[in-house]
């Protein structure tokens, strides 16, 4: 019954693990909208949100029901502008497992309409953060294997250019 499906977060940049999740969700629903968050309350992001906007679209470009779209404030006022029901959230190991069960669970409490729903990643993009990305990137090493090749490509740019 479900059309459209909801799938936040920073992507910061967006990875394989991020892509891999993404694609599964698009084989299931008519609609998957990628939300990037605009002040996602950790700290100020890599990338500005046009910028993380622009590398997902370019990521999803040839995915036809995949969009990409930036938010700011609330994410269920946002899922509620949508017109969504479903919040789709991605999940890599059991350490991500606490802080997904409490959002899904607070975001409940408050928007019993909406569900979250939960997919992993094949297991080769389990162990993927976008922050390790960063990490590592920043200190010159090779993310090529776990980050779409433009990212790569951005990655290197904007180190160049700090
Ligand atoms: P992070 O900064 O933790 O990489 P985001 O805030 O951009 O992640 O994450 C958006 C969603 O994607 C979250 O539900 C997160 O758990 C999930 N996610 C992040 N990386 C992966 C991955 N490698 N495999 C599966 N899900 C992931």
């Amino acid at each position: 019954m479900e059309q459209k499906v909801i799938y936040p977060g920073t992507f910061d940049p967006i990875t394989l693990g991020h892509h891999d999740i993404a694609c599964r969700a698009a084989q299931i629903f008519s609609e998957v909208i990628v939300a990037v968050a605009d002040s996602p309350g950790k700290k100020q992001p890599f990338f500005n949100t046009q910028e993380r906007v622009e590398l997902a679209q370019q990521v999803f470009a040839d995915v036809a029901n995949i969009q990409v779209v930036a938010f700011s404030g609330l994410l269920m006022e946002f899922v509620r502008a949508q017109g969504a029901r479903v919040v789709l959230r991605g999940l890599r190991a059991a350490s991500d497992f606490e802080y997904e069960f409490q959002l899904a669970g607070m975001n409940r409490s408050m928007f019993p309409e909406v569900e979250t729903m939960f997919l992993t990643p094949d297991e080769k993009y389990m162990f993927i953060s976008a922050s390790l990305v960063r990490e590592v990137s920043i200190l010159g090493g090779d993310v090529s294997q776990f980050v779409p090749s433009l990212v790569a490509e951005r990655l290197k740019l904007k180190i160049q250019s700090c």
